[in-house]
């Protein structure tokens, strides 16, 4: 009714208003970061349906994260105050995957096909360069991915590129080659690369039109977030799930019984769903994916009678924040000048802080997240960003040495472990025993005496007789290995056929707890003497956890759909509930969300802009971008941090602040002096920042290689060495309240409280200059007095 209509509308300024209420055929809103794109749509999205103009069923909305998928959801539910079942609201690739898995049978896969991650896929071109001997030609698992997905975002598969590509080139012949080895691999394996989910789908739709025919029904209305970083493939796929069904089609699926008659038009197709994208040119920043930005500037060509709408009152940062944003993407040329607002109020200055080291670094973000916290921000309002993974382990080290709760965003690092990888195999290898990848990863792991040679000869007696390295398995007997060789076969063949019996039967839990008990894989790594595998076996055994988990959550699931989520997971981000906690991502990670305070770290040349960018075409500008991503993610407090030595690529070289941060108006930013420059140096930060503003604009000027104010920095000593690199083990360091200790940093203090075990023990310590600290007592760095 009009009651909820306009509680829908509540807040919202007239472009926005706009944005929920018009009806037609495709509608495109751009607008700068913050103004509001996100959550237009989701209230379009609650609108279509409280309006019955839709049903949930026929809504699809894309986000670029799983993240951001859970959140609309959730959004939508609460402002129709109902749970919104049937409606799908995911990412690109979860999309695919789950029209992947109803259709696969289409085309020569099966439902439970295997998904193969990057790391997957290189174990893969890895073994085919060197069948190929690819190696001599410059080929690296690495070089090959690379291009191959390439290709195939844009559309390109071995057949389309054998076609054009020049084979008298013996380079680019040898890459045919690979590229053929690879397609072939993934289609025997019954598996799909993470590109291939979206350009399947795509080839799914174009050759099977009865089967687009069904989505294109279905979906009455498509929504997609962030579309400035869409590339071709998903453009494809928007394309062919927003066409409308020809007639005789339509008569069709009305002969087998669907109920088409009211969304037919007046020539008897079903129209084309209606379109709505959002994007922000300004914030295209995976053109290294293939993400074009012509997506978004031609939409209107592409989408004739498209409505465009434009929001420009950013509701998300203060003043200062946005003003420093829009003077530093204002250097891209190659852009419309748009300029954001905010009725927010010029709010606090950006803090700059240039530390010695990355060190140096971590520490101040640890510090003013603790006066942060202590004025009563929670951890979980708070993000710091850096370009490069590497950055990471100084800020950890420092956060773990402060007790600071924190977690690190995106590409979950659990999964990459390979004993994780090895568990996930014996699964894999049960839910698609023609995934020869998988079969090969756990066919000697743990070690059971089978060796490279028998490995290869499993291979050659599959590829012979034309079956599955899996039925090689089963064959074992036939190949005349010795005894031992074939029992452990044998042994590995029957444990995979016991765990297939148990998956009919129902909980995944007590699969993955059968594979990784009988095959020895715990047992071996708790039998070990590498002190690094007990942790590896707690790991392993984390996943029955992680498996529980998802029954809970999903008690309908199977094994593919644990499978699914996992690879989906892993690849984008992850669903883990982060409060409490610091979060910790890079920039690319960092699109969409936001914070109050936010930490832009290593905000140096080399670093951003990243070194790699500065050869591609449009690199620094994509780099520009990234950092204006960075920026407009704070509501309230930014700050923005460089080292004037950073460890990278294994060495410690001096650092140049960024050509960025001179694009900001200086009066937006309040430099603060390092505390250990102060100290021990008598310099201050202006003073060390004005040696790096004078070198500025100056290109030719070597900036502060080999100098800082005005003294030589080459001698190691010079170096700031209050922090250590090494993470000190302190064992059963045995303290209680009352005890007095030293802290190299804080100094004296006396431990007020210890709280956790084992290797968790925390002391509350009250310094005695320093304030109160939480330290990790196994590695902080401290000794009692
Ligand atoms: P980005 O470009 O970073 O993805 P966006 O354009 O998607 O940003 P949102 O995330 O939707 O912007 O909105 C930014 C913030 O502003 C959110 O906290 C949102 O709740 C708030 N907001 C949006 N519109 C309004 C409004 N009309 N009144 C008050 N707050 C609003
Ligand atoms: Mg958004």
């Amino acid at each position: 009714g009009w009651g909820g209509a306009s509680r829908l509308l509540d807040g919202l300024n007239p472009q926005q208003r706009e944005a929920v209420e018009y009806r037609g055929p495709a509608l495109l809103i751009v607008a700068g970061a913050g103004s509001g794109k996100t959550s237009v749509l989701t209230r379009r999205v609650a609108s279509l349906i409280e309006s019955r103009e839709a049903w949930p069923s026929q809504i699809l909305a894309i986000t670029f994260t799983n993240k951001a998928a859970a959140e609309m959801r959730e959004r939508v539910g609460a402002l129709l105050g109902q749970g919104a079942d049937g409606m799908w609201i995911s990412t690109f690739h979860s999309a695919c995957v789950r029209i992947l898995r109803k259709e696969a049978e289409n085309f020569g896969f099966t439902q439970s096909f295997t998904i193969y991650d990057s790391a997957d896929s290189r174990v893969l071109l890895k073994r085919i360069i060197k069948e190929l001997e690819a190696d001599t030609f410059g080929f690296t698992p690495a070089n090959a991915s690379a291009r191959i997905s390439k290709l195939k975002n844009e559309l390109a598969d071995v057949e389309s590129f054998a076609r054009m590509v020049n084979t008298s080139d013996p380079q680019e012949a040898m890459f045919l080659a690979i590229f053929r080895a690879y397609t072939r691999a993934l289609t025997v394996a019954n598996a799909f690369d993470f590109d291939d989910l979206i350009g399947q789908t795509v080839y799914l739709f174009r050759a099977f039109p009865h089967v687009a025919a069904k989505y294109q029904r279905r979906f009455r209305h498509v929504l997609v977030d962030e579309y400035q970083d869409t590339n071709h493939a998903q453009y494809s796929l928007i394309r062919e799930l927003t066409r409308a069904v020809p007639t005789d089609m339509v008569n069709e699926l009305e002969a087998a019984g669907d109920h088409v008659r009211n969304l037919r038009d007046d020539e008897g197709k079903i129209p084309g769903a209606s379109l709505t994208v959002v994007g922000d040119s300004d914030q295209s920043i995976y053109a290294f994916r293939g993400a074009d930005i012509r997506n978004i500037t031609e939409f209107e060509r592409d989408f004739p009678g498209a409505k465009v709408v434009l929001l420009e009152q950013n509701y998300r940062s203060t003043q200062n924040i946005l003003s420093a944003a829009n003077a530093v993407i204002a250097n891209n040329f190659d852009r419309k000048d748009k300029k954001l607002w905010s009725a927010g109020g010029d709010g606090d200055k950006i803090i700059g802080f240039t530390g010695y080291s990355g060190h140096d670094e971590a520490q101040f973000v640890a510090d003013e997240i603790e006066k942060l916290h202590a004025a009563g921000m929670a951890y979980s309002e708070i993000a710091v960003f850096y370009r490069t993974n590497a950055q990471t382990r100084a800020l950890e080290e420092i956060f773990i040495r402060s007790a600071l709760p924190y977690r690190i965003m995106g590409g979950t690092k659990f999964y990459e472990r390979a004993e994780i990888k090895d568990a996930m195999a014996y699964l894999a290898a049960v839910a698609n025993p023609l995934d020869t990848l998988a079969m090969r990863r756990i066919l000697n792991t743990p070690k059971r005496g089978i060796g490279p040679a028998t490995e290869t000869q499993l291979a050659s007696f599959a590829e012979a007789n034309d079956i599955s390295f899996r039925e090689a398995l089963r064959d074992a007997a036939s190949l005349g290995l010795g005894p031992k060789v074939t029992r452990a076969i044998t042994g590995l063949s029957e444990l995979l056929d016991e765990a297939s019996a148990l998956v009919a039967e129902g909980k995944v839990s007590d699969v993955i707890t059968l594979l990784i008990t009988k095959s020895g894989l715990v047992e071996t790594l708790r039998s070990s003497r590498d002190p690094q595998d007990e942790a590896r076996a707690e790991n392993v055994e984390e996943l029955i956890a992680v498996t529980k988990d998802f029954e809970r959550n999903n008690p309908d699931g199977n094994l593919v759909d644990f499978l699914t989520e996992v690879s989906l997971v892993a690849a984008a981000d992850d669903l883990d509930d982060s409060s409490g906690t610091v979060s910790l991502m890079t920039l690319h990670t960092a699109k969409g969300l936001e914070y109050d305070a936010v930490f832009l770290t290593g905000v140096e040349e080399d670093l951003l802009p990243h070194r790699m960018s500065a050869g591609e075409p449009g690199g620094p500008s994509e780099e520009r971008r990234l950092f204006y991503v960075g920026i407009t993610r704070a509501r309230k407090k930014l700050h923005i941090s460089l080292a004037m030595t950073r460890a990278q690529y294994g060495e410690t070289s001096v650092a140049m602040p960024s050509r960025y941060l001179q694009e900001i108006p200086a009066e937006l930013i309040e430099w603060r002096q390092s505390p250990g420059m102060a100290n021990s140096r008598g310099g201050t930060q202006s003073r060390a920042l004005n040696a790096q503003k004078s070198r500025w604009g100056d290109d030719s000027a070597p900036g502060l290689q080999g100098s800082f104010n005005g003294k030589a920095l080459t001698e190691k000593k010079d170096w700031p060495n209050r922090v250590t690199n090494q993470v000190r083990d302190n064992g059963d360091l045995e303290l209680q309240s009352g005890d007095r200790i030293r802290h190299t940093d804080f100094g004296e203090g006396r431990v007020q409280q210890v709280t956790g075990i084992g290797a968790k023990r925390i002391a509350h310590v009250a310094f005695d200059s320093a304030g109160a600290k939480k330290l990790l007592i196994k590695i902080a760095p401290i000794e009692k007095i």
